[in-house]
């Protein structure tokens, strides 16, 4: 039988709970009041420090999902007919485990597969990556951070030697003299993140840098609208003019970094005249840029996904780092570099043994000693736990293969719509032998399962995330679940009882999983072992690394030294080179995704919440006026966009905010909308990024619905649609 947790009583009288926001990784902390039937109400926290009683209309919309009619509210299961079918829990339970087992006899333990999630709670990602290298016994574990934050853990772990997305809390970008936001339009995917940056911009100056003007460009002093794909060009650029005009802080290089001397030759070849050709940055406009970064004392670097979701981002992350470094501003009061991470669990998510090479703590799988101590706390043999796994895309891409994954279980991600070449993802997913989903509506990818199982939402249930700054939150329940949900926690420990494991997945609460998890961090770099449910909650969250429970937590990292044994940051040498595809005489356009306030990720939940949806409808193509008259392209038109993998036809936005030579859309959409059709997979060599931020198109307005169909769709298709 499968153990259930502790479930608080239902509220009879009207109640109200602080917890917060299900979506990004600014978690703002909100209050849910619930009575009854009624739709719970939920309002921005105005006590929580992140926040401050500001929301965005993602936040203020989110309890729209909890009862809403296409909640899955029973495990489906495909029957012979191809047909989904509600079935018990034990039914769907006991398939499930009997079809994975029976793969693993024949085919081995790498033959199955799971895809975990940045929206994760802490407790579940590290029990999923316990799962999976435990019941499973496979390597084939990956998640979608993978396709958000992978670049910015790279980078700073190369120079840093420790990923913690800021290093410091965000009320300290108020206090910033200069703020420059690299490829982050933080104004339309976190706004409450505006009332620290609008304090900032009040007294200092605010640079952005990035190909579109953004509402986040709008607002800067210095807006630097780079070529896509060219940012590692431009930080290198910076360093070699703050090296030419005596700007480089030579006491803290001395003091604190090493490898300069070695990086110095390097960056001496990025003159203003190269670097301007490579990014369409006037020299003049990168001189000012650096004396304004390099001056103040109080300067901060944040970057977003723009100049990490490339084949060469953890390079560019460095190259920022470096800059920051050679500056002198790193672990300096109100200065330095961060990362602003998207998910809503995108710290904790990658922290805790999701990703194919990593064990919780932020220890990794190939190294000894983490094996051992880990093997301690899940009591198996170190010599039985898994290698390096996968990353997220070649997992995908392995489905089929020799040795690749013939079974996949899914937890919070809609990997057909979040991945590059998502046409070739889908048909690859869509071949597995046994593709379990569990999430609480049919996605994109759920409509290729063989098994549904619903799961509670994160009202419904318990757990920590850790949100941009490195503060550990905890989620309360704010109501009940549907009467024939479970949890996440509650699918694994069923799954491992079935499967021989169940000593290993027995767990009072999730309280008890956290528990166990913050044994399983002590000793690593995210050390999370002095942290209690209690603790978090009092203290309105805590930073790691907190490694005893007489230990109050680290707001700010590097003020004293870096985390290598010398305690110094690492220079790193990254030489430019240019996208994995430019733009050509076949494909002549640059094209790029990106974000709407109104839209989370794939939109998976936001594409089903009315306001949102008639705020936002659907993905528009941003494109310059003077690139529109020479395609021939009206406001308005259908405009069919192609690239070397695929075809999706947008309706046109006519708009000088986007460069004359690159087109934009956002990726929130699946089916035949899907931007990420036309994104190239080509991968960063460290941080297995792919480059949804540029590839090559050409574009061409069509008119007839005709011409749309006989394009996109096959030649069944075809026929439903005359017959319609
Ligand atoms: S989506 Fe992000 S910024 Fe918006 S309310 Fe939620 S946590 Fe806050």
């Amino acid at each position: 039988m499968t153990r259930h947790l502790n479930l608080l009583t239902p509220p009879a009288t009207e109640q109200t709970t602080r917890t917060h926001c299900p979506y990004c990784a600014f978690q703002c902390g909100m209050t849910m009041t619930t009575q009854g039937d009624a739709m719970p109400e939920v309002r921005a926290d105005p006590e929580f420090p992140v926040n401050r009683g500001q929301m965005c209309i993602k936040g203020f919309t989110s309890a729209a999902l909890l009862d809403h009619e296409a909640r899955v509210q029973s495990p489906l299961l495909r029957d012979e007919h191809g047909v989904l079918r509600p079935v018990s829990w034990e039914r769907a339970l006991d398939y499930v485990a009997e079809r994975m087992l029976a793969i693993r006899e024949a085919h081995g333990a790498d033959a199955l597969s799971a895809f975990g999630s940045g929206a994760l709670t802490n407790e579940k990602a590290y029990l999923l990556g316990k799962f999976v290298r435990v019941v499973l016994g496979s390597s084939h574990i990956d998640y979608n951070g993978r396709y958000c934050m992978a670049s910015a853990a790279a980078g700073q772990n190369r120079v840093f030697g420790i990923d913690r997305g800021l290093p410091f809390p965000v009320a300290d970008i108020a206090e910033a003299e200069t703020l420059l936001l690299w490829g982050s339009n933080c104004a339309d995917t976190m706004p409450p993140i505006m009332q620290w940056v609008h304090r900032q911009r009040e007294r200092g100056t605010l640079i952005v840098v990035d190909p579109r003007r953004t509402e986040t460009a709008r607002q800067a002093h210095l807006h630097l609208q780079l070529v896509p794909g060219s940012d590692l060009a431009l930080a290198n650029g910076l360093l070699f003019l703050a090296l030419e005009e005596g700007l480089v802080d030579q006491a803290y290089v001395a003091a604190r970094t090493s490898g300069f001397d070695e990086l110095r030759r390097e960056i001496l070849g990025y003159t203003p005249a190269r670097v301007e050709r490579i990014t369409g940055i006037s020299s003049d406009a990168m001189r000012k840029a650096v004396q304004l970064i390099a001056k103040p004392a109080r300067s901060m670097c944040l970057s977003g996904r723009g100049p990490e979701q490339q084949s060469k981002g953890s390079d560019t992350v460095a190259a920022l780092a470096n800059l920051m470094l050679a500056l002198g501003k790193v672990g300096k009061p109100y200065a330095g570099y961060g990362t602003l991470t998207g998910q809503g669990n995108g710290q904790g998510g990658r922290e805790h043994g999701q990703k194919a090479d990593q064990l919780p703590g932020y220890r990794f799988i190939e190294d000894p000693a983490a094996r051992e101590h880990i093997a301690r706390i899940w009591n198996v043999e170190a010599s039985a736990l898994p290698k390096k796994g996968k990353s997220a895309y070649e997992m995908l891409d392995a489905i089929g293969t020799p040795g690749g994954p013939r079974s996949m279980i899914v937890f919070g991600s809609n990997v057909v719509v979040a991945s590059p070449k998502s046409g070739s993802v889908r048909k690859k997913v869509a071949s597995l032998d046994l593709l379990v989903v569990c999430d609480s509506f049919i996605n994109e990818t759920a409509e290729l399962a063989h098994v549904i199982l619903p799961i509670t939402q994160w009202a419904e249930e318990e757990g920590t995330m850790t949100n941009l700054e490195g503060r550990v939150l905890l989620r309360r329940k704010a109501r009940m679940p549907p009467s024939n949900v479970r949890s996440d926690i509650e699918i694994m420990s069923g799954l491992a009882q079935r499967m021989g494991h169940e000593e290993r997945f027995t767990y009072a609460s999730t309280e008890a999983v956290f528990e166990e998890f913050r044994r399983a961090t002590k000793g690593g770099r995210a050390d999370y072992s002095g942290m209690t449910y209690a603790r978090i909650e009092e203290e309105q969250g805590m930073f790691w690394p907190c490694p005893s429970e007489g230990h109050s937590g680290t707001p700010r990292l590097f003020a004293e030294r870096f985390e290598f044994p010398d305690g110094r940051a690492r220079f790193a040498v990254v030489p430019y080179r240019a996208a994995g595809e430019l733009p050509d005489a076949e494909y002549p356009i640059f094209f790029t995704t990106g974000r709407y306030k109104e839209h989370y990720n794939s939109g998976a939940q936001t594409r089903r919440v009315d306001k949102l949806v008639d705020a936002k409808s659907e993905p528009r193509l941003q494109i310059h006026p003077r690139l529109a008259e020479r395609l021939g392209i009206t406001e308005n038109a259908q405009v069919l966009v192609e690239s070397r993998r695929g075809r999706v036809v947008f309706r046109a936005s006519l708009s000088v905010d986007v460069r004359p030579d690159t087109l934009f859309a956002p990726f929130h959409w699946g089916g035949r909308l899907a931007a990420n059709l036309l994104t190239n997979p080509s991968l960063d060599p460290t941080s297995r990024m792919p480059e949804f931020k540029v590839c090559a198109v050409k574009a061409r307005p069509i008119d007839a619905s005709s011409e749309v169909v006989e394009l996109l769709f096959d030649s069944k298709e075809r026929s439903d649609h005359a017959a319609s």
